[in-house]
């Protein structure tokens, strides 16, 4: 079956599973969604459904790059390093990035992490000379790595799990209606899930739902890891939350607007907030140090990018405007500036990136 045929049957191919074994999780829910959705197309920018940092402006990928540079040049410039990328997009936030590392001699092998071969196809115009993976596990060891991942874990499946009168359960996605108009509802399942509840939720109010996501855990824990055993630093940017909080955070977007999760699987991103803490915590017990967490805008705005900004305006006066209003878009507080949020980690005997001053570590 070709790609576009197979997304096209997802809707019914969920439900045949549902109709025969009954109710699926929802992390099975998401995360089929979500392989379909990516596999099959380009879903960035404007003609898209939606658009991120790096699609927004190339300060962005150039703030990175300097990141990557002033932490590498601290490090004591070691001759071989890796950039590693997992959900690259476009390859936009890579080129951008690459292009300043190698203004200052930093010209790492690049290693890209993508399982979607329609966007590996966009990538390798972007970034010629880049090495694909299926998942981080077979990056080479041999050498510290400078990873930055932007909007990679909000996209992985979460774990929800909701109380019911009975008590915890996991939250499950089945089929309501009439045979023929049938449609896809969330509910609670039947098993019991009071154990992976913090103590302090135990006695929330009925309908209270928890969010886990075991994915994030484990590509946090596997970034971890090889910081500690490898050396490097690196950036984990999204959006999300600092301390634990209760509620689903479960949103589709299509179009550039919210649409239902449960409507069209396969047809729009599914995403939820991301559990920042939780995310250090998983590279932190695999030895990693937590730089710090900080808003996006502030982070921005350390690295230097108004002084950006303003050069770029005078290089091309005709784009003054847009450039001030993709900064306007990706500092300021009530667009992506404090709801996005840069994590920072280093390993073994490198130092901490920079922009993470008096912010307190996760
Ligand atoms: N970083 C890019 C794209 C963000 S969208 C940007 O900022 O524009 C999410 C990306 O993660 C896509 O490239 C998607 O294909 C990829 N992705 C989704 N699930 C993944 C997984 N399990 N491992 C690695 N990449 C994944």
């Amino acid at each position: 079956m070709s790609e576009g045929a197979a997304q096209r049957d997802l809707p019914a191919r969920l439900a045949r599973v549902i109709a025969m074994q009954g109710p699926i999780s929802l992390t099975a829910w998401m995360g089929e969604a979500n392989a379909s959705y990516y596999s099959s197309r380009d879903p960035f920018g404007q003609g898209g459904d939606f658009i991120t940092a790096p699609e927004i402006s190339q300060m962005f990928g150039e703030m990175v790059g300097i990141w990557m540079a002033d932490v590498w040049a601290r490090a004591g410039r070691p001759e071989r390093v890796l950039y590693v990328e997992p959900g690259p997009g476009r390859g936009t936030l890579a080129r951008d990035a690459l292009r300043v590392m190698a203004r200052f001699g930093l010209v790492p092998v690049v290693h890209l992490v993508e399982p979607s071969p329609a966007l590996r196809a966009v990538q390798a115009g972007a970034v010629p000379g880049a090495i694909w993976h299926d998942d981080l596990s077979s990056v080479p060891e041999d050498a510290p790595i400078l990873l930055v991942a932007n909007e990679l874990l909000d996209a992985l499946p979460v774990r929800q799990i909701v109380r019911a009168a009975a008590g915890w359960r996991e939250r499950m996605v089945a089929l309501a209606g009439e045979e023929g108009q049938t449609r896809f509802v969330p509910v609670a399942g039947s098993n019991p899930m009071d154990p992976a509840v913090r103590p302090q939720w135990r006695d929330a109010p009925e309908g209270t739902i928890i969010e886990i996501c075991p994915a994030a855990a484990a590509v946090m824990g596997e970034i971890g890891g090889r910081l500690a055993a490898q050396g490097g630093a690196a950036l984990v940017i999204d959006y999300g939350y600092g301390a634990p909080q209760t509620g689903s955070t479960l949103q589709a977007l299509r179009n550039h607007a919210h649409a239902d999760p449960f409507a069209t699987p396969g047809e729009a991103d599914l995403t939820c907030l991301v559990d920042f803490a939780a995310a250090a915590g998983a590279a932190a017990a695999r030895g990693a140090r937590v730089s710090g967490l900080s808003g996006q805008g502030a982070w921005l705005g350390s690295l230097g990018i108004e002084a950006r900004a303003q050069a770029l305006a005078k290089a091309s006066p005709a784009h003054g405007e847009a450039v001030a209003a993709a900064l306007h878009r990706l500092i300021a507080p009530e667009q992506m500036g404090e709801l996005f949020k840069v994590l920072g980690l280093a390993g073994g005997d490198w130092p901490d990136g920079a922009g993470f001053a008096g912010t307190p570590p996760a």
